[in-house]
């Protein structure tokens, strides 16, 4: 519904520029924030018009109150005149009620969406995103950043308003009732003004760099926490200690001039307001003394003249804010306007059936942060449907960049991918990708049950046909030894399984999926020998009439392979079967050798 206006294709994000300040947002997209919620957020207004006209009406009856009691001496007038005050505040009080509930609710929508639409928006968005943003700074925006801008739109701009029409209609109040008083009194203003835009600059730089500190210190702490195993094995909780300290003192540094700088605003601004009393004391006493004043007029006019003084420190407040809101939501615009380096074309084809076919023509390939390292370097390959093909090479010899451009993570720099002879880029990514099946390394398993886990490939299936899988994968016969079988939770707080039960699971999800193409990253780790038996056969079944590509660490499994593709540095260096590889190929024969040693290590 949030109209958006067209975004422009945005450039991608260039490495290193999560720092750099977006560009500015116009206004008319910040109205656009809250266009969807334009009735509520009008409703609140038409209530703050009223509850100023009505607040308006408070100091001429305060100033009545004083009169009664001291000019005149009436007690049931003055009885009459404070009940009315009392109405007049009962009915304030209720246009609060409703004001601040419109609001809150508006408010609490409002995040919702915009949290909704950035998060939607960063699941589409491709690895090559996700390898310049850290997530830290993700977070922080769909938390901080969101946050501002609610607050603004639904806290500090509607009071801004208020401030507005309560400070205009105060001031005409005022010349009516007393213009000369009126013009002593406003004599303080301009001086305020001048502090509060100075200030108020001031204030903003400042806000900034604490937002960008508290990130800062935030990111820190995640990578800390994100590496703790590698911290602790190399026994470097102090570095990460005294690093994560570096970064809060840098924090409190910029927060103790923010509270120098913020106090002496404030007491300026206290100043200033005081001293206007002050003056209307002196020159509304003076009034008096000619009888030109009654005391409860005077009463009046120091009360409208306190309320000209917060609005005027509401404004303050207001600019303040709708410069920050400026800022923050720059920075979702930005996330929301850029664009996924990986998208279905606009004339993409389906592939309703998939042979398996999978080819590629003198891919050369290089990461978008390291542009003059070629990872796969004029790789041309053919897998026909059905066949088993073992990837094979050093560390480091592209054997993941591969996957990763089959899965198309990446678009190729130079050259194509094929599926079925259509260029990937061509087919929609939803047909593509539904076609593989990828059993990576180590499964990733999210917080919930074994079943919602093995579902995340397969929303739909029927709960028989998860049974079979597991089956398949030789994983039933540990799941149903859990206590609550399939309902068992795992990830952080769920059942602890083992490196092959892990896997077995990985290879259920590929079962369940059904792809005419496999993926499979063979764990490096070593299995016990009975899971390893287990994970083989289930393998074995798995691959069974599908095109698969193997990375392989295991000598078993590149013995099986139809064919084994071997890469040195980003190229193909040799093509044949196991045996004749191994006979050919120094580089293979080493190959194997450093695979068994590690093994045994
Ligand atoms: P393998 O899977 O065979 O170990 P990779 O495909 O992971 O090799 O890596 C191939 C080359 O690409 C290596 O030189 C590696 O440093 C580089 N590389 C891998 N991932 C990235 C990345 N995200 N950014 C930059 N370079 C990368």
């Amino acid at each position: 519904m949030a109209a958006d206006p067209p975004a422009a294709p945005s450039p991608r994000p260039a490495a290193g520029d999560g720092q750099a300040a977006p560009a500015p947002v116009p206004a008319r997209r910040l109205f656009g924030l809250a266009r969807p919620y334009l009735r509520p957020l009008l409703a609140a207004t038409l209530l703050m018009v009223a509850g100023s006209a009505i607040g308006l009406l408070a100091p001429a009856v305060a100033g009545r109150v004083v009169d009664a009691a001291l000019v005149d001496a009436d007690p049931a007038r003055l009885n009459r005149v404070v009940l009315t005050l009392l109405v007049l505040f009962a009915i304030l009080g209720g246009i609060a009620y409703l004001e601040h509930v419109l609001l809150r609710q508006t408010g609490a929508r409002l995040l919702l969406d915009l949290r909704q639409r950035l998060f939607d928006h960063l699941m589409s968005l491709s690895p090559e995103f996700y390898e310049i943003r850290s997530s830290g700074e993700l977070l922080s925006r769909m938390g901080s950043d969101l946050t501002v801008v609610q607050q603004a739109i639904t806290h500090q701009i509607p009071n801004g308003i208020q401030a507005v029409l309560r400070f205009a209609g105060t001031l005409i109040v005022l010349l009516v009732l007393q213009t000369r008083l009126t013009l002593v009194a406003l004599s303080v203003v301009p001086p305020v003004a001048l502090v509060a835009v100075y200030y108020g600059r001031r204030i903003e730089r400042l806000a900034r760099g604490e937002r960008d500190t508290t990130a800062a210190a935030g990111a820190r702490a995640e990578e800390s926490l994100g590496g703790i195993r590698t911290v602790q094995a190399f026994q470097h909780e102090d570095g990460e200690r005294a690093a994560y300290a570096e970064r809060l003192r840098a924090l409190l540094d910029v927060q103790l001039r923010n509270a120098r700088v913020e106090g002496a605003f404030a007491g300026l601004v206290q100043f200033a307001a005081f001293s206007a009393f002050a003056v209307v004391l002196w020159y509304g006493g003076r009034l008096m003394l000619t009888g030109a004043l009654t005391p409860g007029q005077l009463t009046s006019f120091l009360l409208y003249t306190f309320s000209i003084a917060v609005s005027v420190g509401t404004l303050g407040a207001l600019y303040a804010a709708f410069r920050e809101l400026r800022g923050a939501s720059a920075r979702i615009f930005e996330l929301l306007d850029t664009r996924s380096s990986i998208e279905d074309a606009p004339d993409a084809i389906g592939l309703p059936e998939v042979r398996g076919d999978l080819g590629l023509r003198g891919v050369r390939f290089s990461y978008p942060s390291d542009p003059t390292r070629f990872a796969l370097d004029g790789v041309t390959l053919r897998i026909r449907p059905g066949e088993v093909v073992g990837l094979v090479g050093p560390s480091g010899s592209g054997k993941s960049t591969l996957f990763s451009l089959l899965l198309r993570f990446h678009d190729p720099t130079v050259g194509e991918v094929t599926l079925d002879g259509h260029d990937l880029r061509r087919i929609r990514l939803q047909d593509l990708r539904g076609a593989i099946g990828l059993v990576p390394q180590e499964i990733f398993l999210f917080s919930g049950s074994i079943e919602d886990n093995l579902r995340v490939g397969a929303p739909e299936a029927r709960r028989d046909a998860l049974i079979e899988a597991l089956q398949r994968a030789g994983a039933w016969e540990f799941v149903e030894r859990l206590p609550a079988g399939m309902d068992s939770l795992v990830g952080p707080r769920g059942v602890r399984l083992s490196a092959g039960q892990r896997q077995r699971l990985a290879i259920a999800r590929a079962f369940l999926r059904d792809p005419r193409i496999l993926l499979l990253d063979e764990a490096t780790s070593s299995l016990d020998p009975d899971s390893e038996q287990r994970v083989q056969e289930a393998l074995e079944t798995l691959m069974r009439g599908r095109t698969t590509v193997v990375i392989a660490h295991r000598l078993a499994t590149a013995r099986k392979a139809d064919r084994i593709v071997l890469l040195e540095r980003g190229r193909v260096v040799g093509e044949g079967d196991h045996d004749t590889l191994y006979e050919q190929s120094e580089l293979y024969r080493r190959y194997w050798t450093l695979q068994s040693l590690s093994a045994e290590a």
